[in-house]
């Protein structure tokens, strides 16, 4: 096998035996090719995320049905049409009028949408997601639509370059996720915890995640032209 597909794999392996069983672990698949999927799938991967609809609709549908597929990056109403047909959960829900489009196109096909709710935890204006502030009055107008369903939070936050400067940001999260578990909005489960990327996952696992999505640590660092600025440190400190 090509060298760096199998360094590929063994990576996936090595992740998936340093991280409890109850975590799973997304590898974060935007700029990878379907060669490069199908080498952390050998390693034991069963969750991948995409950031782009146009790079899942083109990689998705060539793989069985092993694997499920995570929406992680922004999400455009007008590619929801496409995302509904994709994925078997939409982490990243930031606005009602997306939870709409979403109910509306799920209903059509008589499916019920596993979603996240984006957090922006770090309060950063670059970034999508719900205001930390704001989740408890987003919440309740999710539950009349049918053909979603709340399985938890999800959070970017700040990057930082050690980690540990993210903890609190992973403790506000973990501490939204908490309150609406016991806030019991009907038809609300809140099962799923996600945060934590390739320089922070240990630490979110210590503040309760239970999804972390990580792409470098897994597929290697990214070349120069996939390199994806959205993703470029914009927050010095909390
Ligand atoms: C790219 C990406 C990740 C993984 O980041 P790494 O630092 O490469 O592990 C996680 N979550 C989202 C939303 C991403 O876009």
């Amino acid at each position: 096998m090509d060298n760096h597909l199998a360094e590929m794999t063994e990576a996936a392996k090595r992740i998936l035996d340093t991280v409890p069983p109850s975590v799973t672990v997304v590898a974060a698949a935007k700029g990878r090719t379907p060669p490069e999927i199908e080498a952390v799938i050998a390693g034991g991967i069963r969750h991948i995320g995409h950031n782009y609809i146009q790079e899942a609709w083109e990689s998705i549908p060539g793989f069985g049905s092993n694997v499920q597929w995570h929406m992680i990056g922004h999400l455009q109403r007008n590619k929801v049409t496409k995302a509904v047909r994709l994925f078997h959960m939409i982490e990243t829900v930031d606005s009602i009028r997306l939870a709409k489009a979403l109910n509306k196109h799920c209903a059509a096909l008589d499916i019920v949408m596993p979603v996240l709710i984006e957090i922006n935890s770090g309060r950063e204006p670059a970034k999508t997601g719900v205001l930390p502030e704001e989740v408890h009055d987003f919440l309740p107008p999710l539950t009349d639509l049918e053909h979603i369903q709340v399985q938890g939070v999800m959070t970017m936050g700040p990057r930082f370059g050690d980690p540990e400067n993210a903890r609190p940001y992973f403790q506000a999260t973990r501490q939204i996720f908490e309150t609406l578990s016991i806030s019991k909005i009907p038809g609300v489960r809140m099962h799923y915890l996600s945060m934590g990327m390739s320089n922070s996952y240990q630490i979110a696992i210590e503040e309760g995640a239970n999804i972390i999505r990580i792409g470098t640590a897994i597929f290697g660092s990214r070349s120069e032209q996939g390199v994806d600025t959205a993703t470029t440190p914009t927050h010095t400190g909390p």
